[in-house]
């Protein structure tokens, strides 16, 4: 700390979930999928590593940027590559963001940490009693919008015209609207393609859930040229060659591997809705979900006893200590192996809760 500056010293940094190195753990805490990565992801991997690894990689990635541009249905100009989405939204509130900035109090707990990173003064603005977006309190002159839909670690989605109200307003007013679209091929509708009507809107995704490869840390945005040439500015002002080959190939193989995921991701929306239903019936509350997850709590109990309990039994699952959702559990859709022993579990929970209140 002796040699720390005043910017390190006082924002405090995003806490990671945790990732334990032995097996033996049913891991539903980081919104990771379940399920391998497309055969032709493992192939891409093998052929990168024969090819010129002693040579810097592509900077602007245009093998992975050509696969997202048919994956979204944009032109290749739109695409923005990079190592993993935390590392673009980084680069975008840096980018294209001026102050004040506005998002839901309820969010994405990396989006103030960027703000303060980066010196951007914000506001929030609160979400219903029942964890939706109230898409008219996003209405006001700001230097910048920040949006996550569907919205964590809530699951729950606004529909594309809302989406498209607040990029609108804003445009007006040459303010950039960010969607952050992290989830959204579990079931939410996309803006991704509106990207060519609006110049103001970035859309940010990635490839860790729906495509399975968080462990080669791959996303992408899509905007205006203009929005990319911004993002390509401060890119090339930190690191000009942020993702590396092996995951400019595997990356764009996975984007192309439409099928296998579409069969994955349908899958996991039943898993999902089929532990939904388990879990209310036994006695828990849980939130809609258009997302890889769902966000969970059990009344007379809070946030942190659930996840103790939780991982007495080798279940990892997510919680904030935090305003509005301490009482909560963010809990991720495993293999329906997994969630069915999550399901006795919070099960069992419930039991014996009902069973200490009526004591
Ligand atoms: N946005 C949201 C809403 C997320 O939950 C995450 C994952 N923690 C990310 C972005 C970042 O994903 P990645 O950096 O793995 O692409």
């Amino acid at each position: 700390m002796k040699y720390w500056n005043e910017r390190i010293s006082t924002i405090e940094p995003y806490t990671p979930g945790e990732q334990p190195q032995d097996s033996n753990w049913i891991k539903l805490n980081t919104n990771e999928n379940p399920w391998e990565p497309a055969p032709s992801v493992l192939e891409s991997i093998m052929n990168a590593a024969a090819a010129n690894l002693n040579r810097y990689p592509d900077p602007n990635a245009r093998l992975f940027c050509s696969a997202a541009a048919q994956y979204c249905k944009v032109p290749e100009s739109y695409i923005f590559a990079g190592n993993g989405s935390d590392e673009i939204l980084a680069f975008a509130f840096g980018a294209l963001f001026k102050p004040p900035i506005v998002f839901p109090d309820v969010t994405y707990s990396f989006y103030p940490i960027y703000a303060e990173l980066w010196s951007l003064p914000y506001e929030t603005v609160p979400l219903s009693d029942n964890f939706v977006i109230y898409p008219e309190m996003l209405l006001r002159p700001c230097g910048g919008v920040m949006l996550c839909n569907p919205n964590a670690p809530t699951g729950i989605a606004l529909p594309r015209e809302r989406v498209l109200e607040i990029v609108s307003y804003h445009q007006k007013q040459n303010t950039v609207v960010i969607v952050d679209e992290a989830y959204v091929e579990f079931g939410a509708e996309s803006v991704v393609r509106d990207t060519e009507q609006y110049d103001n809107l970035l859309v940010v995704r990635t490839l860790s859930k729906s495509k399975s490869i968080a462990g080669l840390r791959a996303g992408y945005a899509v905007g205006n040229p203009d929005l990319i040439a911004g993002l390509k500015r401060i890119r090339d002002m930190v690191n000009s060659y942020t993702m590396n080959t092996v995951s400019q190939l595997a990356g764009a193989a996975a984007l192309l591997a439409e099928e296998y995921y579409a069969a994955k991701t349908s899958l996991l929306i039943r898993t999902r809705e089929a532990t939904r239903d388990r879990l209310i019936a036994g006695g828990w509350q849980v939130l809609p979900s258009s997302s890889n997850f769902l966000f969970m709590s059990l009344p007379g109990t809070n946030g942190v006893e659930l996840y103790s309990a939780f991982k007495e039994r080798r279940i990892l699952v997510r919680y904030w200590d935090k305003p509005k959702i301490r009482n909560h559990i963010r809990v991720t859709i495993g293999t329906p192996e997994e969630m069915d022993i999550f399901c006795q579990t919070a099960l069992e929970l419930a039991g014996s809760n009902r069973n200490a209140q009526g004591a």
